[in-house]
């Protein structure tokens, strides 16, 4: 899973029409995933069940409701969490929500070893307490990805291992035999996790 900076261009704000028309344009803009939390709308039942998030406010910026350079796409579980949330202009050094048009929320975080995400900023730190960004769900698509990238990068190396097998140089091979053992036994566990997975559970969320 991964952030993209959003490209917010003034010549395509429609001129008819109001924001709830335009969703697939939203949608569109935002690579089709959430801008917070960065889950694709087909983990989620795709567009029907994803929300337009009014970056501002409408509740406190109601001149905004219906620009486009306002509007981004966001799962139902960030959304609801945003609400009408504004604690202060964006701002990376304050508790404040980063424009996800002026920030590459790839640079926010870093991930420890069990793909939680650690805020290297004030503003991300309160990003993950504000939206749970810390939730089951997305630990565990955040450690599939991981174990898909790591799957592409043993392929790689296997097909090395073959090459060296051919030359005789087992070394290598055999340290590579010890890796795809262990992604091996974490692929087939992963299953069984996802089952045991809800996207939150109520408990859990602290409120500020
Ligand atoms: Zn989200």
């Amino acid at each position: 899973m991964q952030w993209y900076l959003i490209l917010k261009n003034t010549e395509k704000q429609p001129d008819k029409g109001t924001y709830s028309d335009w969703k697939p344009i939203v949608a569109e803009e935002c690579f089709y995933q959430c801008v917070y939390c960065a889950i694709h709308e087909s983990q989620f039942g795709g567009i029907v069940n994803y929300h337009i998030d009014h970056f501002r406010p409408k509740s406190l910026f109601a001149a905004l409701i219906n620009d486009l350079a306002n509007l981004y796409y966001a799962c139902p579980i960030c959304n609801r969490f945003k609400s009408d949330d504004w604690p202060d202009e964006p701002s990376l050094d304050k508790v404040s929500y980063p424009e996800p048009c002026k920030v590459d929320y790839n640079t926010l975080f870093e991930f420890d070893d069990k793909y939680s995400l650690i805020g290297l900023f004030t503003a991300s730190k309160y990003l993950i307490h504000r939206l749970y960004l810390n939730r089951a769900q997305l630990i565990f698509e955040r450690r599939e990805t991981a174990m898909r990238k790591k799957v592409g990068q043993l392929i790689t190396e296997i097909q090395a291992m073959i090459g060296q097998l051919a030359d005789a140089d087992l070394k290598d091979a055999y340290a590579t035999l010890s890796k795809i053992d262990s992604v091996k036994n974490n692929l087939i566990g992963l299953d069984e996790v996802r089952r045991k997975v809800r996207p939150y559970v109520t408990g859990d969320i602290k409120k500020s």
